[in-house]
């Protein structure tokens, strides 16, 4: 799923690589997929698209936000974003393509679920996760500081929930998922089941500098290792608790790291470094 350190890789690859390109032609859900969701009807993108510039991207949250001449675009959670030079494979299945007039192509294609959206500047587009994400300061500038963080977490509603769900969950923190969440906490050396309220003073500390360092280390490093940027890379950030990580061992100390289901999505701890 696409996150914080992969949204912000991608929109700053697409800087990179893209901007300036003109669309020549648009082709919207080619493959049919009933999770890949659409704000308008198909035919509505090349109409949208076709002869505008791309003017540059940015990441709202886990949002990749690209501004055009008079449109923008927005992709969410699982949409792989790739681009591909004159000779590069576009992918079969696909759900948006973008054809630039010097022969270079952006596809997006769906895993499991995402969104591909499209709005002309003249109009607005409301959704609420966008919008939250909009409203809130991303964890990667000064305003997510630690006063900030403190009465997030000070909050009677948030004081009641376990780490997993305070930290990851209703774009509390935009940007924040579940991917990320597994070394944030780990580097903590707190549970993800950890009652929010029983965080003494200075476990609050070691927790913000692990919310905000790990996802700056995430994103300085292209990503997460267990995503794809741009060019079909894995990210240059070692994840240290992931899928791949059940069974083997803790790399600070040792002991066998477990996976279990919590809160509609799987947790990877050391039953050490991070006691409940
Ligand atoms: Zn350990």
């Amino acid at each position: 799923m696409i996150e914080l350190p992969e949204a912000n890789t991608l929109a700053r690859q697409i800087n990179q690589h893209l901007a300036g390109k003109t669309v020549r032609s648009v082709v919207a859900g080619q493959s049919p997929h009933k999770f890949a969701w659409f704000n308008i009807d198909h035919a509505s993108y090349p109409v949208f698209l076709v002869g505008n510039t791309l003017l540059s991207a940015r990441n709202v949250g886990m949002f990749v936000e690209i501004t055009l001449s008079d449109s923008f675009l927005l992709f969410h959670d699982g949409v792989n974003l790739r681009f591909h030079p004159e000779a590069g494979p576009i992918p079969a299945r696909h759900q948006l393509l973008l054809n630039f007039s010097d022969g270079t192509s952006l596809s997006a294609s769906v895993a499991m679920y995402g969104g591909l959206y499209c709005w002309r500047k003249s109009s607005t587009f409301e959704y609420t996760y966008y919008d939250t994400a909009l409203s809130k300061p991303s964890p990667l500038t000064d305003a997510f500081d630690e006063t900030y963080f403190r009465e997030m977490l000070a909050l009677e509603s948030v004081q009641k929930l376990p780490l997993k769900a305070a930290l990851a969950t209703e774009q509390r923190i935009p940007g924040l998922g579940n991917g990320s969440l597994q070394d944030i906490l780990w580097n903590a050396g707190f549970h993800p089941r950890r009652k929010t309220s029983t965080l003494t003073d200075d476990e609050t500390g070691k927790l913000f500098s692990s919310v905000k360092g790990t996802l700056e280390v995430m994103t300085a490093q292209g990503g997460k290792s267990t995503e794809k940027d741009l060019f079909g890379q894995p990210g240059g950030y070692q994840v240290q608790m992931s899928a791949g990580s059940k069974g083997k061992p803790c790399p600070q100390c040792g002991s066998e790291i477990l996976k279990e289901a919590y809160l509609g999505g799987s947790i990877y701890t050391c039953p050490t470094c991070q006691p409940i």
